[in-house]
């Protein structure tokens, strides 16, 4: 399919929506965004914009009519396959796609994919800073950051893209052979790990992960697959896909990939011709066991994309990693405060907790996304926690599966983020002695009381700098 005097409608006028509207208007098709907000809501200027290029423009539903008069449908990751206007447009035969599967489509150099539940970001900008550091022509973009769409005009064959790709992007990869243009192909794919989240959106874990293991199917036999050894969930879809293989984790001898040994002081790289290549981690800084895998993880597709060794090692030796995962923000009377807003789920937050060797105290509770928290009072049992802070509307939630295995405090409240967050880290201090941690790890969604986890985690640290002053 040709976009030019294609009818087009675009749903969800957020950052990928808008920026992939800029595409598809200078490709000559004839635009319709589509956003529940009304106008004066829209990102600042894009209403203007819409009048300026003959964009036309629907606010408060997405209309059955107007996805009905489309020739295709282009959709925001965030918006639920299930509404009612893509059920009309489905049956219909009339293709929907997202921003980022229709991107990756027009894109004119290879693909690499990232996926999981935890882990994404830091993977693929562990694989940005290797390819930059490389002088391998790339651009990082996906789920986080800059919308791929936005980036398609002004790169070629040559310029590789690093794609973190999260599961609501991959339900709009629509199934190859419905594809109305040339199918995306991933020259390599990653997938870090699954673990139980966005249960709201999902039936139950295998859900989820089918609709990540639709990434094997835009590969061909020629392509690599790189997978998480140790991730026991991954083995349903181990057959899945055609192309070549490659692993990390505690690996088995003879299996090609990235391993870790025991110490954690190495990688161990073997090549499926069975060259070796090893990395020091002596100063690798991140903290937690997850971060060397996702590092196991860069290496190997940083080198598949022609990142030499030196490169690499070197980014070892500098990397840092992004704010609110796991950061370390400051140490006030012998306590050491941890900012780990970006961890909204389970998985993410056991992750913290076996990675902080001191007694902790947990801030934890959002806006739930259908997760059991059962396993996360057994897990507390293998660590040592003096308490928890439980906030948001899991709160309660969180008290009823705490209170049995440790001291819990109910800080009430969810209208005011900023004055929770505050209180919370009082309750918090109070209950910590001098060499213990108190760790910000929500495993929830902060929507109840932030804009984002961003402004989680600035909430959390901008309390804890002023207990200092
Ligand atoms: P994503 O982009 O997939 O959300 P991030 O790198 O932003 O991943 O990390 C999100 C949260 O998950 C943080 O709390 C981080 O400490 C934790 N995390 C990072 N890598 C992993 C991993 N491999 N396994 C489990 N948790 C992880």
């Amino acid at each position: 399919m040709e976009l030019k005097s294609k009818k087009v409608t675009i749903l969800g006028m957020g950052v990928s929506g808008r920026a992939v509207a800029g595409w598809i208007v200078s490709q000559g098709a004839q635009v319709i965004c589509s956003d529940l907000n009304p106008l004066n809501k829209w990102p600042k200027g894009l209403a203007g914009w819409c009048d300026k290029n003959g964009v036309g423009v629907e606010t408060k539903k997405h209309k059955v009519e107007t996805c009905l008069s489309s020739d295709l449908i282009v959709v925001s990751p965030g918006i639920s396959p299930d509404i009612p206007a893509l059920e009309a447009a489905r049956r219909s035969n009339i293709p929907v796609i997202g921003e980022l599967a229709l991107a990756a489509s027009f894109w004119k150099g290879p693909l690499i994919g990232i996926t999981g539940t935890n882990g994404k970001t830091t993977t693929t900008m562990l694989v940005d800073e290797m390819l930059k550091k490389a002088n391998v022509p790339h651009v990082r973009a996906g789920n986080i950051g800059t919308p791929l769409s936005a980036l398609i005009e002004e790169h070629t064959e040559e310029t590789i893209a690093v794609l973190e790709i999260s599961s609501f992007q991959l339900d709009y990869f629509p199934r190859t052979r419905y594809f109305s243009f040339t199918p995306p192909r991933f020259k390599t794919t990653a997938w870090l790990n699954l673990a139980p989240d966005h249960l709201d959106r999902y039936h139950d874990i295998k859900s989820y992960g089918e609709s990540k293991a639709v990434i094997y199917d835009f590969q061909r036999p020629e392509d690599w697959a790189i997978r998480n050894m140790d991730d026991k969930e991954l083995e349903t879809w181990k057959d899945r896909g055609h192309a070549r293989r490659l692993y990390f984790g505690m690996l088995l001898p003879g299996v090609p990939g990235a391993g870790l040994d025991t110490s954690l002081k190495k990688i161990n790289v073997m090549w499926p011709d069975n060259k070796w290549e090893e990395y020091d981690l002596e100063s690798w800084s991140p903290r937690g066991r997850h971060n060397i895998e996702n590092l196991a993880c860069a290496i190997l597709i940083s080198r598949l994309a022609g990142a030499g060794a030196g490169a690499v090692q070197s980014v070892i030796r500098s990397f840092k990693a992004a704010h609110h995962r796991l950061q370390w923000v400051v140490q006030n009377g012998g306590i050491d405060y941890y900012d780990d807003s970006k961890a909204t789920n389970i998985a993410s937050v056991l992750r913290a907790l076996e990675s902080i060797d001191q007694p902790i105290v947990l801030i934890v509770g959002g806006r739930g996304k259908g997760e059991d928290y059962a396993s996360l009072a057994e897990a507390t049992k293998r660590v040592r926690i003096r308490g928890a802070i439980v906030i948001g509307e899991e709160a309660k939630a969180f008290e009823k599966v705490l209170c049995n295995v440790m001291p819990v405090i109910q800080v009430r409240g969810t209208k005011n983020g900023k004055k929770t967050m505050r209180k919370a880290v009082m309750e918090a201090t109070s209950l910590a002695e001098p060499g213990d941690a108190i760790l910000l790890s929500p495993a929830c969604s902060s929507f109840d009381m932030f804009k984002n986890y961003e402004e989680r985690g600035m909430a959390f640290q901008e309390t804890v700098r002023e207990l200092g002053d």
